[in-house]
């Protein structure tokens, strides 16, 4: 695998997969600009685009305005040339889905392990919602590309095994082949915060960033980071555990050994067991009565309709969460100076009401906070990122020329 040199052929992939990338990362572009962006002369644009476009890849959408002369016409990426299966493993079920390449989610199954008390029943689970899935495909099996799976640990992506999950013991080493590898397709397999790092490269605000870090705040905690491109995992697929770092050393024991982890703090599993000790001390009627009805649970959901029912209990906690995040924050700016941070996952449905306060702790503990120029975003996915990231990993091997379909 490390031939430096490049025979014609790769050349031809080589320069059809960057107008692809060009494409699908801008939206709109003209064989024009495709000319000036990439250095290709006119007539090479002009032999790529129609192979693109013959392919089914690429369609021509309309003009685009100039002041005068000829408009050009421009190209977009056709989200439905193809289609992923995407599953997505998390810390209480898991989903498998279809999707194009947008990537939108088409159709999807969610399965919970709750039902399930080992690891054959879940792969039997796997086995019959990836069924559901190929029968919903079924007029277009040929169409689908490959397999992505976005897992909430460590993942290795040669034997496709699960090798560690934060909760379920049970699914250490977790070897998906026997369901996955019966329909002979690509299979590609990573850790969820950066399969959702990846997806933001592609569907989100971050399309142009060259840094990127991702931190992602849900059920667990973790961060995606990409360096000049491409994807920073680490010797074991371990890099990024911002939610194992110890933000208080005399805290808590966590799950992984440390004390007073920052996922110990900064989670939404965090700020649903406040909100469940405000209900039952009868700080919040509004809590109280949710708890009521739903039988002595609550979900982030709860609280986020709490919180927009101008609950004081609910804005209070999410206030207090807003800080971790921000502490999360200062801390992965000050390890990994991204041109962009984005804070995902779940938490990014909380955005106006932590945003005060995540901005607050960014100000007064940053280092060098008047000469940074990193942009912080929000996600606009919440929870489905670990799904569509792992239709991206599919998405992006496409794109790279690495599936043999263009
Ligand atoms: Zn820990």
């Amino acid at each position: 695998e490390n031939k430096i040199g490049d025979n014609l052929s790769d050349v031809k992939t080589k320069n059809r997969s960057l107008v692809l990338r060009l494409i699908k990362k801008k939206g709109f572009l003209s064989r024009i600009e495709l000319a000036r962006i990439t250095g290709l002369t006119q007539p090479t644009i002009t032999n790529i685009v129609n192979d693109l476009i013959k392919a089914g890849l690429l369609i021509e959408v309309g003009t685009s305005e100039t002041k005068a002369g000829r408009k050009p016409i421009l190209l977009a990426f056709n989200d439905q040339a193809f289609y992923v299966v995407a599953i997505s493993f998390k810390k209480k079920g898991f989903t498998v889905a279809l999707t194009d390449l947008g990537p939108n989610i088409l159709y999807r199954r969610d399965s919970n392990y709750s039902l399930l008390e080992n690891t054959e029943m879940t792969l039997v689970e796997l086995q019959k919602e990836f069924i559901h899935v190929l029968e919903y495909a079924t007029q277009s099996l040929s169409l689908i590309l490959g397999i992505g799976v976005s897992v909430p640990g460590p993942a290795d992506p040669e034997s496709f095994t699960i090798l560690a999950h934060p909760v379920f013991l049970a699914h250490h080493n977790l070897d998906l082949r026997p369901v996955l590898r019966e329909y002979d397709l690509p299979i590609f397999m990573m850790n969820n915060a950066y399969a959702a790092c990846l997806h933001e490269t592609w569907g989100g605000k971050a399309k142009e960033a060259r840094s990127l870090v991702y931190f992602m705040v849900g059920e667990t905690v973790g961060a995606g980071i990409m360096v000049d491109g491409k994807l920073y995992q680490g010797t074991d697929q371990k890099a990024g555990e911002i939610g194992r770092t110890s933000i208080n050393i005399f805290g808590p024991r966590c799950v992984c050994g440390n004390y007073g982890c920052t996922e110990l703090y900064c989670s939404t599993k965090s700020a649903v067991e406040k909100a469940l000790e405000a209900a039952w001390l009868g700080k919040s009627p509004f809590l109280k009565k949710r708890l009521r009805e739903k039988e002595n649970t609550l979900t982030f959901q709860d609280l986020l309709e709490g919180a927009k029912n101008k609950d004081p209990v609910c804005r209070e906690i999410f206030t207090s969460l807003g800080q971790y995040v921000g502490i999360g924050v200062v801390n992965l700016l000050n390890l990994y100076n991204p041109e962009v941070l984005v804070i995902g996952g779940e938490i990014a449905l909380a955005k106006e009401f932590i945003e005060s306060s995540v901005q607050q702790v960014i100000e007064e503990r940053l280092l060098y906070r008047d000469y940074t120029s990193s942009k912080i975003y929000y996600s606009q996915w919440g929870e489905d990122v670990t799904l569509l990231g792992a239709a991206s990993l599919v998405l992006d091997r496409f794109i790279a020329g690495e599936l043999g379909r263009f």
